[in-house]
């Protein structure tokens, strides 16, 4: 493995700070289970770096409902997210993602942030915070930038922040629980545990105030493509559509043929593909019984 130094930050601020000194020739550090693996692959071509561990940063590894929002800090761990009551009743689609992760020990040390910088396109925690309309933000120097979740997903492995010269701070999610919001995550896996998923779906769903019809819906399906993807003509077609068994088939149905998954260790292709109608409905149907609403006919 190569870097020259290892250093323990105290606060956002020395971060930035390091970050700036360093001019490229720094990396954040959270939980390092992806990016040792990616230093020791890289042994005996890549320069060495200044590795700048975040773990101790307080403000890094808050969850906080606020007002508004749900803030969870970019060094919040698997375990500290699944394990939050505030997570579990505002966005437990992120809260079950967050828990479907690795084994106890990867929840332990892997980060939020690190999920999301990495850049897997079935990221298990990008997966519901695409679907909860999450909003990213990243500092580096002076400056600061937000940005949608989805929107740092470039391709695979390839992610919208630089983490030789920015740092995702937190992630807010708004106005996510209360009596007409849901969201849920179902991961379709060869195993329950320790694995990487075949199929992953969130949803989160809002309904009118008499509970009636679907006033926003937001579907997120991976691996289907390059990097997580919304099930955008499924979601407009379920937006004034009555909770009925009928509108959430022709939505998952809609979703089935927007999805574009390959043949993988992990499963064909032509299996995933059919397997998201039969999950959408799944996540539709676990977000409507968690509004206590029956799906008729
Ligand atoms: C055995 C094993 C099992 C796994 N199982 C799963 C699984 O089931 N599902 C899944 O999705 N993933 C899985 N992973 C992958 C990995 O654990 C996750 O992606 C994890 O969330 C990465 O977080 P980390 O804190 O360890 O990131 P790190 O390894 O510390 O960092 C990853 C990348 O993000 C950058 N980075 C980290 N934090 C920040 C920040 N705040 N700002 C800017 N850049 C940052 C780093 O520089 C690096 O490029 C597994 C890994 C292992 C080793």
């Amino acid at each position: 493995m190569r870097w020259d130094s290892y250093l323990v930050m105290s606060s956002t601020e020395d971060t930035l700070a390091a970050l700036a000194e360093a001019e490229g020739r720094a990396r954040i550090i959270a939980g390092g289970t992806d990016l040792l693996v990616e230093l020791k692959r890289e042994q005996g071509h890549a320069q060495p770096l200044k590795l700048l561990d975040i773990r101790r940063v307080q403000a890094l590894g808050r969850i906080e409902q606020q007002e508004e929002s749900l803030v969870i800090g970019s060094a919040a761990t698997m375990s500290s997210v699944t394990g939050s009551p505030v997570v579990a009743s505002a966005a437990r689609a992120l809260a079950q993602g967050a828990g479907f992760m690795g084994s106890p020990q990867i929840r332990n040390l892997a980060t939020v942030g690190g999920n999301l910088v990495n850049a897997m396109p079935a990221a298990d925690t990008a997966v519901p915070l695409m679907a909860l309309g999450a909003q990213a933000h990243v500092a580096s120097g002076q400056t600061e930038r937000t940005l949608p979740v989805e929107e740092l997903f470039l391709g695979v492995g390839k992610s919208a922040i630089d983490p030789s010269k920015e740092l995702l701070t937190h992630l807010t999610i708004s106005q996510c629980g209360g009596p007409r919001r849901a969201s849920a995550m179902k991961r379709m896996a060869p195993r329950k545990a320790f694995t990487l998923p075949q199929l992953s779906i969130a949803v989160m769903i809002e309904l009118d105030a008499a509970l009636a019809a679907f006033e926003n819906v937001r579907i997120v399906m991976a691996p289907v493509a390059p990097t997580p993807k919304r099930a955008k003509q499924a979601e407009s077609f379920l937006i004034g559509q009555p909770p009925t068994a009928q509108a959430i088939e022709q939505a998952a149905a809609l979703a089935r043929e927007e999805a574009n998954p390959r043949d993988s260790i992990r499963g064909g292709a032509a299996y995933r593909k059919d397997m998201v109608r039969v999950m959408v409905k799944r996540a539709l149907s676990d977000a409507l019984a968690q509004l206590g609403v029956e799906i008729h006919g």
